[in-house]
């Protein structure tokens, strides 16, 4: 077996090197499981050029997908696996409750300890998810932005017969809108600052959306002030919306916007991350749907790099050089 491999480390802002570390040592509770795709995520891309990791050096790398090399206690060598890369405390009242996206005192792979832009890494039991033998790895690695599109539109209820609007057209949009179709919705629209995702949603058989549209649900996507406001505008009376965007500033409303959320009796709902407990767990939601082909993520795969040409793939995402939904380092 091979004792050293190539990793990407983050040594401090905007230096990322390729480097030569030693294969970790999976513990007793861990196994060592052999990369095969990472997905650059876009929280990777402040990580590498403003916000840096917890602490330097760190390997980077949190949605992926790999192939169990070696099992300690030899039960999961040779099986394909995905991984939930955060690691709750277990003590926190979060944690307690099977909140695990919610715990106070978590450790995270790829920002707070190493992760997965590497050949190898070591990953505990509890994170490990199956891959059936009906789905690829490329779309194991995208488990992530899967569970997060599967927790955030099963808040708007039963959809069946009801029009969506989606904003922001991205991975995470485009897997919800993956979801909502296949729970029924009659039309799936879309609206995002950038036409090529809408081109690229239409060709997903999905619609753009115009102001002269009303819907009976929304997903926010953005977290940006005035996506809010197109989407209050149109919903509906009594209409969902579910405010999944992660905003980076503060956002105000107007005393007239306000009022549309008054005035039409509209039910707003929060949702953050995913669930990943024994009584709701997205992640195996999400990669049953994908062995069904409810949706098919490796779609949204617009690029894979090697490790070695990691350069090339954060810069297209960084400058936005070329369209792109998802960037994916293919670990060989
Ligand atoms: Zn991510
Ligand atoms: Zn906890």
């Amino acid at each position: 077996m091979k004792t050293t491999m190539k990793a990407l480390n983050l040594h401090a802002i905007d230096d990322l090197r390729l480097d030569t570390l030693p294969v970790p040592e999976p513990g007793e509770d861990e196994v060592l499981v052999k990369i095969a795709y990472c997905g650059v995520c876009g929280s990777d891309i402040p990580r590498v050029y403003s916000k840096g990791t917890y602490h330097f050096p760190t390997v980077i790398g949190h949605e992926f997908s790999g192939v169990v090399e070696y099992d300690p206690k030899g039960e999961l060598t040779g099986k394909r696996v995905a991984v939930f890369p955060l690691l709750p405390c277990f003590e926190c009242d979060s944690c307690k409750e099977e909140r695990y996206a919610l715990c106070s005192n978590y450790d995270y792979y790829g920002s707070r300890r190493d992760g997965a832009m590497a050949e190898y890494l070591a990953v505990k039991r509890f994170n490990l998810l199956m891959l059936p033998d009906d789905v690829s790895l490329a779309a194991g690695a995208m488990c992530e932005p899967s569970a997060v599109a599967c927790h955030a539109t099963k808040k708007l209820g039963d959809v069946s017969g009801k029009t969506v609007l989606i904003s922001g057209a991205g991975p995470i949009g485009i897997l919800a809108a993956m979801f909502c179709r296949h729970r029924g919705a009659r039309k799936v629209y879309f609206f995002d600052l950038d036409d090529a995702k809408i081109r690229a949603a239409e060709k997903l058989g999905f619609y753009e959306y115009t102001d002269d549209i009303s819907v009976d649900c929304v997903v926010e996507g953005t977290g940006a002030g005035p996506a809010l406001v197109r989407c209050l505008k149109a919903l509906k009376p009594f209409g969902k919306i579910v405010l999944m965007g992660n905003p980076s500033r503060g956002i105000e409303l107007t005393q007239a916007d306000y009022w549309l959320i008054l005035r039409k009796e509209l039910q707003v709902f929060g949702t953050w991350n995913s669930s990943y407990g024994e009584r709701e767990n997205d992640w195996r939601e999400a990669i049953d749907a994908m062995g069904k082909g409810i949706i098919t993520p490796e779609v949204l795969i617009t690029h894979k790099f090697s490790l070695e040409d990691y350069r090339e793939a954060f810069e297209l995402m960084r400058d936005r050089k070329d369209f792109y939904q998802k960037v994916m380092l293919e670990v060989k």
